[in-house]
């Protein structure tokens, strides 16, 4: 048995095309049933749906054998010291966006950095930010959030926000503009590397069919 884990919404739309490449069809619909469990065409072949960051944990536990993630949840537990045992094949080119700083459009951000003035910073991205503004040789007080980043700055709890911007259209909405790109994001394919191993075959295939979808 192949086990695949994937997360709800964007991941696992953007993903369900490659698998159709790859020959493999989801039969049952994440966002319709309660499963956790999808079966898919192939017996041998299932898909597990966990969290966005929860992903690595699996793979790397080999409870899934292969999974898809966005390399910030990557790099924020790599930063995090994890992600032992994780083979990183490929990039899937999918779930583009781009990890940006952003503040208030009222808020001089670059007067701020001259400054050398200490900020406040809320993210989910703690570590990957930590090591941003400790590289730019910046002071900052790191505020953990789970979700709604954009609302932090505009409620006082922080001056800037350290987040995922793909059109922008978020941030415009809430009155925020992008000051600092830390880097680009995009989908990962990972696999777990005692299945790499012990299932090689099986493995090994999946790696190269996903390879040449992407392609
Ligand atoms: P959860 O809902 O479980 O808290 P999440 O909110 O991080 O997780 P998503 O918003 O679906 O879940 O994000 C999952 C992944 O999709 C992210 O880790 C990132 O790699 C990618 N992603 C997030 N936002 C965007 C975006 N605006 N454009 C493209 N890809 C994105
Ligand atoms: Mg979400």
């Amino acid at each position: 048995m192949i086990t695949l884990a994937l997360s709800k919404g964007r991941i696992f739309e953007e993903t369900l095309p490659l698998l159709e490449a790859v020959g493999i069809r989801v039969t049952d619909d994440p966002e319709r049933s309660r499963k956790l469990i999808l079966a898919t065409d192939r017996h041998d072949t299932r898909v597990i749906i966990v969290r966005a960051s929860d992903v690595p944990t699996y793979v790397q536990y080999g409870a899934a054998d292969i999974g898809v993630a966005g390399s910030d949840v990557l790099q924020e537990a790599e930063a995090k010291g994890g992600n032992d045992g994780l083979y990183r094949p490929l990039d899937l080119g999918i779930g583009r966006c781009r990890m940006m700083v952003a503040v208030p459009d009222a808020f001089d951000y670059e007067s701020a950095v001259r400054r050398g003035a200490r900020i406040r910073v809320a993210t989910k991205y703690v570590s990957i930010a930590r090591e941003h503004f400790a590289a730019k040789g910046m002071h900052v007080d790191l505020i953990k959030l789970y979700g709604s980043m954009e609302l932090a700055p505009l409620i006082g709890l922080a001056d800037a926000i350290v987040d995922l911007v793909s059109t922008g259209a978020t941030l415009k909405a809430n009155r925020l503009r992008a000051v600092e790109e830390i880097g680009a994001v995009s989908s990962r394919l990972i696999v777990n590397q005692a299945a790499l191993k012990t299932k090689r075959p099986a493995v090994q295939a999946l790696i190269d069919a996903f390879a040449a979808a992407v392609r």
